[in-house]
């Protein structure tokens, strides 16, 4: 069947051979699927969902009823007092920019305990100078690193907050663009506890983006108190078209609506245009979209470990993500790979990505995304800062079978180019 894609016969051999060593692997992510997809259609029963609440608002959006209801959905399936998700947020970035300024004040200590955050908060902290950072407006950025074997250092942790007055603090739960494993929710759950037992006033925050639906539960159903995600990442289902969300204590949520919006307005407006439909869709679909990309990345990890590339996590290793990074070592390497990802695409497959200096972004950034929704990457995508050691990420697919042939496409690319061989 591939052969007419111009697939060596060898390459889809061994695919079938690599799933039925994934296939275990893949029938316990379709448990966790159907978990989760009874637990969204429960919310949406629960709140009685229908027609009326597709219905847009215009304006100011006033008494937005699907407004509300998708809120409910949301805070529901993810068992905290409410929600903010909203198509006025433009991206995870911005919903994290918000729930940071929504919840600090000059002079207090912000505090990752994941190392280094993901690349486009830099600026928002002000690790990066950037006009308008929190830094600026004199909140103290503070970090402990991961140890060694990517666990948390609970040392430095106590440390820190028993010689600084930590305002809050974020756990990133997946791994972004580094090499260190992404955080299982059970462990996130322990870290809380343990900062709580040290100071019960510290507001523990995740960013949950590529998190949402790859366990059975959530970081606020283990104790955090606000959590945030991307709806064009997971928890979008690949339906909705743009917008983000924050999620957990009311008061909390409430901080960061009147930084959204403006105080004394809070989640009370937000005209919705047409959105509200698409979001509920696509929550609804989220469970099992999220379970083909994640079926889509250990087929990633078994099929290019098998050709001998360094991939990372490996296939059944634990996790708690959507994201699957291979390490090519080499730029031109990395950018081959990467153009066969996009001439593997539904959308804008005849288009060859170039290494370009992205908005938000400390290094030049090549990407992969021939998708429906503009940078979407619950649909699969491939995103490599240009820098040592070289790391392709890879996430998302719409579809498990659509990322196993793009997985056989782009490494036919490399070896068209000449920069593999299958003997
Ligand atoms: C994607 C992502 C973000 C930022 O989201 P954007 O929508 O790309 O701005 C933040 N943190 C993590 C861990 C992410 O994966």
């Amino acid at each position: 069947m591939y052969n007419k894609f111009g697939i060596d016969e060898r390459l889809e051999k061994i695919a079938e051979e690599v799933e039925l060593e994934i296939a275990d692997i893949c029938k316990k992510i379709d448990k966790v699927a159907e978990e989760n997809q009874l637990k969204v259609l429960a919310s949406f029963q629960k709140y009685k969902i229908s027609d009326a609440h597709f219905a847009g608002s215009s304006g100011y959006g006033y008494g937005d009823i699907g407004r509300d209801a998708i809120e409910a959905v949301f805070s529901e399936t993810f068992g905290c007092e409410d929600a903010l998700v909203r198509s006025q947020f433009v991206s995870g970035t911005h919903a994290i920019n918000v729930m940071l300024w929504g919840v600090l004040r000059p002079n207090d200590n912000l505090l990752y305990i994941t190392g280094k955050p993901y690349d486009t908060l830099e600026k928002v902290i002000g690790i990066a100078d950037e006009v308008g950072s929190l830094k600026e407006f004199g909140v103290n950025y503070l970090q402990v690193d991961l140890l060694q074997n990517g666990d948390f250092d609970l040392e430095k942790i106590k440390e820190t907050l028993t010689t600084k007055k930590v305002k809050a603090l974020v756990i990133q739960r997946s791994r972004g663009y580094s090499l260190r494993p992404s955080m299982k929710v059970e462990k996130i759950g322990q870290v809380i506890k343990y900062i709580k037992e040290i100071d019960s006033n510290v507001i523990c925050m995740v960013d949950n983006c590529y998190g949402e639906f790859v366990e059975t539960i959530e970081p606020t159903n283990v104790g955090a108190d606000l959590m945030v995600g991307s709806l064009i990442k997971n928890a979008g289902g690949g339906i909705a078209p743009t917008g983000a969300y924050i999620a957990g204590k009311k008061h909390l949520v409430e901080m960061c609506a009147n930084r959204l919006t403006s105080p004394g307005v809070g989640k009370e407006c937000g005209a919705t245009l047409g959105v509200n439909k698409s979001i509920l869709q696509g929550f609804f679909l989220a469970p099992v979209v999220t379970s083909q990309a994640r079926k889509g990345a250990i087929f990633e990890a078994a099929f290019l470990k098998r050709l001998g590339f360094n991939v990372s996590p490996d296939y059944n290793e634990d996790r708690s993500d959507i994201i699957q990074a291979i390490i090519f070592g080499d730029k031109d390497k990395l950018i081959a790979f990467c153009q066969g990802i996009q001439a593997a695409s539904p959308i804008d497959s005849h288009v060859l990505p170039q290494p370009w200096d992205m908005p938000g972004y400390t290094s030049e950034v090549i990407m992969a995304a021939g998708a429906f929704n503009q940078g979407s990457s619950i649909e699969l995508s491939a995103d490599a800062p240009i820098r040592e050691p070289y790391a392709l990420y890879l996430q998302g697919g719409l579809t498990y079978f659509h990322v196993k042939y793009a997985m056989l496409k782009a490494t036919q690319n490399m070896i068209n180019k000449g920069f593999y061989s299958l003997e």
